[in-house]
């Protein structure tokens, strides 16, 4: 079987420290999947491996069937950027620029048509209660519609894998309700892969496909 993302003994080591021990997974194209394990368990360091931002210290991650650590320079660029979507919990919107500018900006470098991602985009906006924000600079926004923010600009390149880390750390339960539902929603329009790290029971539930993280090791 061809494997949409597939990990086979991977470990990843900050010097002594081993932050993920012999990690095997396997996800399939267009399922969702959350993972869940306290603070410290090592989610962010999976997530930067699979999104190709990071190296494994040992072992292989697949991406259909090919391994990540023989694509060249410009081809792992053009798998960050035109297969994966990140929404990170720290945010990375440029602060020049407003938040409609930040959400586009993937598009205009992928050299998309932006009239139509834009429409997308509104109507995104719409959905998650941000639309008053899209004209406001980052700074402007409250840590909950930065996020909010964030998202749409991760889901406006409509990307095959979606990886979001804490997609709901600083919101409220029912704003966290929602977020989790249209990205799901999202997800499913688009075909995406989902993967959904987070230490938030009330997240976890929202999901039938589970893993367990604690301390490097993951379980299902
Ligand atoms: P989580 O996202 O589950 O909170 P992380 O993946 O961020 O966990 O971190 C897992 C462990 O690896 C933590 O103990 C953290 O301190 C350590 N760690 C993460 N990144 C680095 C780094 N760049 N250098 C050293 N240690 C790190
Ligand atoms: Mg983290």
């Amino acid at each position: 079987m061809n494997s949409f993302i597939e990990l086979s003994n991977v470990k990843k080591s900050y010097g002594q420290f081993n932050a993920l021990k012999d990690v095997s997974l396997t996800l399939n194209q267009g399922s969702h999947y959350v993972i869940q394990g306290a603070s410290g368990s090592g989610k962010s360091t999976l997530l930067y491996l699979i999104g190709g931002l990071d190296s494994p210290s040992s072992g292989q991650i697949y991406f259909n069937g090919e391994d990540l650590s023989s694509f060249g320079d410009e081809k792992l660029a053009s798998y960050r950027n035109t297969s994966v979507g990140l929404v990170f919990q720290f945010h990375f919107l440029l602060p020049s620029m407003n938040c409609l500018d930040n959400i586009l900006l993937p598009s205009r470098i992928g050299g998309l048509r932006v009239g139509k991602v834009k429409k997308e985009v509104l109507s995104i906006a719409e959905n998650l209660g941000v639309t008053h924000c899209l004209k406001k600079f980052p700074y402007e926004l409250s840590g909950g519609e930065q996020q909010r923010v964030n998202i749409i600009r991760a889901l406006s390149l409509k990307p095959k894998l979606l990886l979001c880390d804490e997609p709901t750390g600083n919101l409220d339960s029912s704003n966290s309700n929602k977020v989790i539902s249209l990205i799901k929603e999202l997800a499913e329009t688009y075909g995406s892969t989902l993967v959904v790290v987070t230490h938030d029971d009330g997240v976890a539930h929202q999901f039938p496909q589970k893993f367990f993280l604690k301390d490097g090791v993951l379980d299902d």
